[in-house]
């Protein structure tokens, strides 16, 4: 998500005439897009910002100005607070009012030395006042649903995001047909729970991820799907069929988990056991053989024991993930696990952390090497790090890398596999 609202803050950017500079000294303005999911990922925001704070220095040596703002989660979160910690910057705004920056830029200008906060819930949609989103390359975020009604007992995106807000099923499909026109094979849905979508259409009538998915299935263009982030509970029977009618569905499926122990899930206030997350498992199977999930864990939860661990472990072995992403459990301030007794010892969050990491590994890299000597399409649209290399993904999300010529970047071509390990495949092109 914040890949995509970086991508929407710079083509606001562009629009008011500023353009990119290769590095942070040769900016006047730099903006830096933050996440609070995690102490780490917000505490990493106070430490860049030292660092641009050298180079605004240096750059006002040479008589030039630095306009640094900070926005996202972490601003949402610590408000006024975010100012006392890192007082040179010039404005700071939370992620459902960047769509404001062009007036606070012209604010800035006005009174500098006064820094500005909007950490306002706004009542309007900031897709109503962004210019129109524009294609990331081969593959592009499209965002269709914003914000969690859920709160889980760990979790700070409730307080930062805001409400759960749909867009309308209209200015989605417009949004997909222009990304398509400009280029993109493939489209990511996104929402901090994609799958509680409900949009109304245009005769007001309520719609459903599913309805979404069929209608954008429909432009030509369109090679592929995804759609993230899913909450498990929110699967129906309407979505599972979806994975079974709509070929150009992506066989992937990022559906977090966070731990195989009830007693822990009962305690997250997720609202799924481990068996009906296994029984979804089982029933997007049926409907898509070949599909595979990816997840996200959650380790060392307050309260949680070895047994509540080898729990977690278990569920890893049933499905057999061919990705996953795993944390170390952060207290975020005003979340209700922050203050629940039993908070588990640094030490043995590590230790679980490295056995989960270690047995996730294993299943994905025998995922990966199964895909030797299989001919895949892969999507390609970054550039290697080495010369005439290209990287791209597979309809499951492996990273491919293969010597191929520029011409291919944004294409899906197809690949055979040659090598794998844990992280991506080699692969060289099949055919002329
Ligand atoms: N809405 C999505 C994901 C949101 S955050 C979902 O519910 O699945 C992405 C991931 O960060 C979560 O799935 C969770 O695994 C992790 N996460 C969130 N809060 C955390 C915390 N306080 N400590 C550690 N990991 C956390
Ligand atoms: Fe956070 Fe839970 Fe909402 Fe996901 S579903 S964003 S983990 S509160």
């Amino acid at each position: 998500m914040n890949v995509y609202d970086s991508h929407r803050i710079a083509s606001m950017l562009n629009n008011l005439g500023f353009e990119e500079t290769k590095t942070a000294q040769k900016a006047d303005l730099i903006i830096l897009n933050t996440c609070h999911i995690r102490e780490k990922a917000a505490e990493k925001v106070f430490s860049d910002l030292g660092r641009l704070k050298m180079i605004k220095d240096e750059r006002a040596k040479e008589g030039l100005d630095t306009v640094i703002g900070v926005v996202g989660c972490v601003v949402q979160a610590e408000d006024e607070e975010v100012f006392r910690r890192v007082p040179f910057i010039d404005f700071a705004t939370g992620p459902l009012t960047y769509y404001r920056l062009p007036e606070i830029l012209r604010k800035v200008g006005e009174k500098r030395g006064e820094p500005i906060i909007d950490t306002e819930f706004p009542a309007e949609s900031k897709f109503d006042f962004l210019p129109q989103n524009s294609s990331m390359g081969g593959s592009s975020f499209l965002a269709i649903q914003e914000g969690c009604d859920n709160f889980c007992t760990y979790c700070i995106v409730p307080y930062t995001r805001g409400v759960e807000t749909s867009r309308p099923v209209n200015d989605i499909i417009e949004e997909a047909r222009i990304l398509v026109a400009e280029g993109s094979v493939e489209i990511n849905l996104l929402g901090q729970n994609v799958n509680s979508y409900r949009g109304t259409d245009a005769s007001g009538k309520e719609r459903n991820l599913a309805y979404l998915l069929r209608k954008i299935a429909e432009i030509d263009g369109l090679d592929r799907i995804r759609y993230t982030t899913s909450y498990p509970a929110d699967v129906d029977d309407d979505l599972i069929e979806c994975h079974r009618d709509i070929l150009k569905l992506m066989p992937y499926l990022h559906l977090p988990v966070q731990s195989g122990s009830d007693k822990i899930l009962k305690a997250m206030n997720r609202r799924h056991t481990s068996g009906e997350y296994l029984d979804k498992i089982t029933r997007l199977k049926e409907a898509r053989s070949d599909l595979q999930f990816s997840s996200d864990f959650i380790v060392g939860f307050p309260g949680e024991s070895d047994k509540d661990f080898e729990d977690t472990l278990g569920l890893v072995r049933k499905v057999e993930f061919c990705q996953a992403f795993s944390f170390k459990y952060s207290r975020r301030a005003g979340t209700p696990a922050a203050i629940m007794p039993n908070q588990v010892e640094e030490k043995v969050k590590k230790e679980r952390l490295e056995i989960l990491q270690k047995l996730l590994a294993e299943y994905q890299l025998r995922f990966n090497k199964e895909s030797i000597g299989k001919i895949m399409p892969v999507l390609f649209d970054i550039k290697g790090r080495h010369k005439g290399e290209l990287i791209g993904r597979t309809p499951y999300m492996q990273n491919v890398h293969a010597e191929l010529g520029k011409e291919y970047c944004n294409k899906i071509v197809n690949v055979r596999v040659t090598g794998a390990n844990v992280n991506s495949l080699a692969g060289v092109k099949e055919g002329k």
